[in-house]
């Protein structure tokens, strides 16, 4: 080997011994960077009961614009994260994760109250007969129209409410003509509106673009729970005066979708229009005093009178009670960052809607409950 051929060589060793050192000092900074990091998470989870492996939470001095919304909410944020990470957590604490559950959990229950309810039509306690007839004297389903068709229709002979089961319990003769369509327009549109907040909390820390689309979707949520509460109420109110039925039910499905309309609209969507949809909101629930009005003056003398208005007394209590909570921010206004995770406004008010939307399903129950027992014998 050449003195110059041994130079080259010596020259080689110490340039890949001085890249190897570059690399090691990168790898060594890298690890740094990494346990700090991780340290942080640990820090972040052990506070959050998140496990490793997650997205940072942030507080609000961290938010991107879009975000900061409420100001007594001090940590605890999720921002910008992807969808995945998004739909996760809803197994951690974040502080929308209380937001998430209440609403998913009033979904649940109103999932499990129409199941109840669906299993008393017709048609599905047929099908259920076919497995309790072994059991019990079920077997005489002629108590009960075989008429699947007839479901949605008013000559369907359905089973009183309170005096009825599925499971092996004694079907009696149904005691006059109802109809069920309205109530299960209100079921649908409770879990439409329950469902769709909880995905809105869940995904909107994702992007702006689908931040307010989420928001968009949680007001058409409110508005299709407003539309369709007034069903069952309006239709077996004035189901022996039918010209007043169609014309409080076709009014206030068509506020109910100029409303939906302009709440998906890009334009109607900006902050120089909040007052006029807020505006549209309140023109809804006006619109049912009409209604109302009319029906407490023709049913003065109506038994079950007290005990409707108890129940949608607790529910106007319930929304009313839950927007003071949503407007003023109480508690968090008074101890901002107590509040994070648990116990904030927004909470609260949607415990409120659950309890406002049970209430309503109740009146609605006694409604159903009036209209098969009286039917349209009685004047109204
Ligand atoms: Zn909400």
């Amino acid at each position: 080997m050449s003195s110059e051929q041994q130079m080259d060589q010596s020259q080689l060793l110490s340039s890949s011994t001085a890249n190897k050192m570059i690399i090691n000092t990168f790898k060594k900074k890298n690890q740094k960077k990494k346990k700090k990091k991780n340290k942080m998470m640990r820090k972040c989870a052990a506070k959050t009961g998140a496990t490793d492996d997650t997205y940072d939470l942030v507080t609000f001095d961290d938010l991107p614009g879009y975000m900061k919304d409420n100001e007594y909410i001090r940590n605890y944020y999720r921002a910008n994260w992807p969808l995945k990470q998004a739909l996760f957590s809803v197994f951690r604490w974040h502080n929308e994760t209380l937001n998430v559950w209440t609403h998913l959990l009033g979904f649940i229950l109103f999932v499990g109250l129409t199941c109840s309810n669906m299993i008393q039509v017709p048609p599905v306690v047929e099908f259920l007969n076919i497995f309790t007839t072994w059991s019990s004297p079920l077997g005489s389903v002629g108590n009960v129209s075989h008429n699947s068709k007839n479901f949605f229709s008013d000559t369907t002979k359905l089973i009183d409410l309170k005096h009825s089961s599925s499971f092996g319990m004694e079907i009696t003769q149904p005691e006059v003509e109802a109809t069920r369509w309205p109530f299960f327009v209100f079921l649908g549109g409770s879990m439409f509106c329950l469902l769709s907040s909880s995905i809105c909390h869940l995904f909107c820390c994702h992007s702006h673009p689908l931040n307010i689309l989420m928001l968009r979707l949680d007001y058409v949520g409110i508005a299709v729970m407003i539309i369709t509460s007034f069903f069952p109420p309006i239709y077996y109110i004035f189901q022996c005066s039918p010209h007043w039925q169609i014309l409080y039910l076709s009014g206030i499905t068509i506020m109910g979708i100029f409303t939906i309309i302009t709440l998906l609209s890009p334009v109607f969507s900006t902050n120089k229009f909040r007052a006029f949809r807020a505006s549209l909101f309140v023109a809804m629930g006006l619109f049912g005093l009409i209604p109302a009005v009319h029906a407490m003056i023709v049913n003065w003398n109506e038994p079950s009178r007290n005990i409707i208005l108890g129940y949608e007394l607790a529910m106007a209590l319930s929304y009313l009670i839950g927007t003071v909570f949503y407007v003023t921010r109480i508690p968090e206004r008074w101890r901002p960052g107590w509040f994070d995770l648990a116990g904030h406004s927004h909470q609260i008010f949607h415990v409120f809607v659950i309890m406002g939307a049970l209430s309503h399903y109740g009146a609605a129950l006694v409604f159903l409950d009036f209209r098969s027992k009286i039917g349209c014998e009685t004047k109204m």
